[in-house]
């Protein structure tokens, strides 16, 4: 079942993303790249300098994000520069944007990325985690976009929301994280639609991403699970690629994760089982 659905999930997906994406489109562009100091969020940054953007990275690690900001200059970045700080504090957000409107005097793509920390386990009953991870991994990117439309609305640019299958389908251990992206996807849904039925030119990208190699989510899930990993760096340029086209949605991997998204809708019971299949039992670890 699910070689067949893969092959089809890739045909649906090859025959409706049209690709006429250059990289020149992003030249001279003003974008806000958040959770740049590492992982995805850091392979983002390189492309975007290499393709002549300017870019404001965000992070909490100032040190990370120095070197980050380095390496973007020696690649070709119009301007870069970052601010550190902590998402959990909608404040901070709102600041974040403010500082790409002090400096550039608008913005052309804001890509929000970044997510604090969860466990990878049985659900502890831990509500207060839960709130504090939907601030950093959903209010946060609800604050960003709120204080950025303004600007967005001007340049008639992009927002790019960085998702996970996890937010289209729950899995077992990760019942806060997933709440979160389940979240991104509501309230983006439907701010979409607000904007087709306002005539505001502002894309909205979810993308909705496999397991992919990044530090963190090799040490955190790695040893649990039996997919292999997908590469980061490609994974960051197809999420420029799709923020740039103005897509609905990337699927990336796009096999794997358009075949599951078609296995939701045909055979939801089958998705779970499979699910479940692919996540190693005696993860039964103390955090
Ligand atoms: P990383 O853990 O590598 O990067 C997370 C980034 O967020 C870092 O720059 C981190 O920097 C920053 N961050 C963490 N906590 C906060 C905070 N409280 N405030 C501000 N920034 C913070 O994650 P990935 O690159 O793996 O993931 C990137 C995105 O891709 C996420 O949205 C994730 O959900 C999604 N994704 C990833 C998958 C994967 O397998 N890797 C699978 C599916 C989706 P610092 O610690 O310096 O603050």
């Amino acid at each position: 079942v699910v070689i067949p659905l893969m092959g089809l999930g890739l045909a649906v997906y090859f025959y409706s993303a049209p690709d006429n994406f250059s990289e020149e489109m992003l030249r001279g562009k003003r974008v806000i790249v958040t959770g740049a100091s590492s992982g995805i969020g850091e392979q983002m940054a390189y492309h975007l300098a290499r393709m002549g953007a300017h870019v404001l990275l965000m992070a909490r690690t100032e040190a990370k994000l120095q070197k980050v900001v380095e390496r973007c200059l020696e690649l070709g970045a119009a301007s870069a520069r970052f601010v550190s700080g902590s998402m959990e504090n909608t404040a901070f957000a709102e600041e974040v944007v403010k500082e790409a409107e002090n400096t550039w005097g608008g913005l052309d793509m804001l890509i929000l990325n970044h997510i604090g920390y969860s466990y990878f386990n049985y659900f502890d009953g831990d509500v207060e985690h839960v709130r504090k991870l939907l601030e950093t991994n959903f209010l946060s990117y609800v604050a960003m976009t709120v204080t950025a439309l303004p600007m967005l609305k001007e340049s008639e640019g992009s927002i790019v929301v960085v998702s996970s299958v996890a937010g289209k389908a729950g899995g077992p251990f990760i019942a806060p994280y997933s709440a979160t992206k389940f979240a991104l996807e509501g309230f983006f849904s439907s701010l979409r639609h607000e904007f087709i039925i306002d005539n505001v030119n502002v894309s909205i990208t979810l993308c909705i991403l496999g397991f992919i190699d990044t530090d963190s989510a090799m040490r955190v899930v790695s040893h649990a699970i039996r997919a292999a990993p997908s590469p980061k760096e490609e994974c960051a340029l197809e999420i420029i690629r799709s923020g740039a086209l103005r897509q609905r949605e990337l699927h990336y991997p796009p096999s794997i994760v358009t075949g599951m998204l078609l296995l939701r809708g045909l055979a939801p019971d089958l998705l779970d089982t499979l699910i479940r299949s692919n996540v190693i039992k005696s993860t039964r670890l103390e955090a």
